[in-house]
Formats: C-alpha cells, sequence, structure tokens
C-alpha cells in the first residue's frame, strides 16, 4: 500500500504545478456552478471522447445553442446534427450516441439524467467513465472519474498496479484521501496532457519526480 503522506504531498505538489494552465471543458464546470446542466455535461462529455479539450468546447457551445434539453436534441435533424458535431470527430457515432442516449432518457427517466451510477450505466452509450463525470461535475457525488490518464500515471508512479481503468478506480479509491476526488480528474489529465505524456513523458521537468518509480516508462524526455 503506497505511503498516504507522499500521495498527498505529491497532488498538492501537482495541483499548484498546474494552477498555471487552464483546466479542461468538463474540469472547469466542477468548478464554475452550474453553467451546464447534467444533461449538457452528459452530452458534452460523450462529444469529448477522442477529441481535443478545445474542439469539444466549442462544438458543445454550437450544440447548446441549438437544443438544451434531450427533446430539443431529438428536433435537430440527424443530418444537421452530424453537421454541427462534425469537428469532434468519429460524428457518426456520436451523433448515434447523443440520439439514443437523449431517447433513452425521455422514456425512462421522465427527461432527467439520472443521479445514481446504476441507472446512467443501464443507459446504451454510458461507460463507467461518463457516468462518474457526471456524477461527479453535475451532482457533486463522491466518485472518482477514470480516464486514459488517470490510470496510465497512478500506474507509473507506482501507486497502483492495474491493467484497466475499472480496475484503477477501485483501486484509486483505496488510496487517494477523499478531499482530493474532485479534483482528481481535473489534475491528473491536464498532468497527462502537459508533462506526463503517454509517449516520452518529460521526466527531467516533472514537480513530482522524486515520487515517481517510472514504472514501464522506457523513453523520457
Ligand atoms: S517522473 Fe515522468 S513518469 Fe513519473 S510522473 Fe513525472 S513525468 Fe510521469
Amino acid at each position: 500500500m503506497p505511503n498516504q503522506k507522499e500521495i498527498s504531498e505529491a497532488i498538492k505538489i501537482l495541483q499548484e504545478y498546474l494552477s498555471q494552465y487552464r483546466k479542461t471543458t468538463l474540469n472547469r464546470e466542477s468548478k464554475d456552478k452550474k453553467r451546464y446542466s447534467p444533461y449538457q455535461t452528459l452530452i458534452s462529455c460523450l462529444l469529448s471522447l477522442r477529441a481535443r479539450d478545445e474542439v469539444t468546447e466549442i462544438i458543445s457551445e454550437n450544440l447548446f445553442q441549438v437544443a438544451k434539453t434531450p427533446e430539443e436534441m431529438l428536433k435537430i435533424p440527424e443530418k444537421e446534427l452530424k453537421k454541427i458535431i462534425f469537428k469532434s470527430g468519429h460524428y457518426n457515432k456520436k451523433a448515434e450516441a447523443i440520439r439514443h442516449v437523449s431517447k433513452e432518457l425521455i422514456e425512462k427517466f421522465n427527461s432527467e439524467v439520472p443521479d445514481t451510477k446504476e441507472e446512467l450505466e443501464s443507459i446504451k452509450h454510458i461507460g463507467p467513465k461518463t457516468a462518474n463525470i457526471v456524477l461527479a461535475f453535475s451532482f457533486n457525488k463522491q466518485v472518482l472519474p477514470i480516464d486514459t490518464h488517470c490510470h496510465r500515471i497512478p500506474n507509473r508512479i507506482g501507486w497502483i498496479k492495474t491493467k484497466t481503468p475499472e480496475e484503477s478506480e477501485q483501486e484509486l479509491m483505496k488510496i487517494i484521501p477523499k478531499e482530493y476526488w474532485q479534483d482528481f480528474n481535473g489534475i491528473f489529465v491536464l498532468f497527462g496532457k502537459k508533462v506526463c505524456l503517454p509517449i516520452s513523458p518529460l521526466c527531467s521537468q516533472c514537480p513530482i519526480k522524486d515520487y515517481c518509480k517510472k514504472i514501464g516508462v522506457k523513453n523520457s524526455r
């Protein structure tokens, strides 16, 4: 079991170091209450899959000018929806997901986004990460949204030894002090984009290099 004191110290260092950068769209949402409704957070999260954050923000804003509710979303002709979200990539799949999720919300949840993981994950196209993002950022629930950065970095540091983001979520919940849960995703997503890059991380300038075992890191700068 990693040393809790060291984990807290490293997270505090990262919080301070990363304050020079702008947080991702969805992570700003957790502080900037309530720019987005739970439905908008959910849709923005679906749009963010494999898309750059700057693009997600612009596409989300464009889309929400036309539709802010599941009913309004389904009124957009499919062809028009694809045109609006085209630049976020994978637009065919994303349009299908947005339309399906909107339909299920209307039919099964009275047009409201549910606030439990079980209900969210019962909706096709909503996986554990998306569910946790909605729960954390829209409903202030104590959960850890784990994406590829939040999975990769704690494994590199040596805090956990896991193979999937789902396993990481379970292990991280045991070791990350609760006071950092709300900020955890924001910190590690930003850190993964700026310093602890997927390939060739910038270890020489890393603010927490003294805390890191660099597990599995072959090429670093
Ligand atoms: S030392 Fe390198 S591998 Fe470890 S956290 Fe920093 S950037 Fe990532």
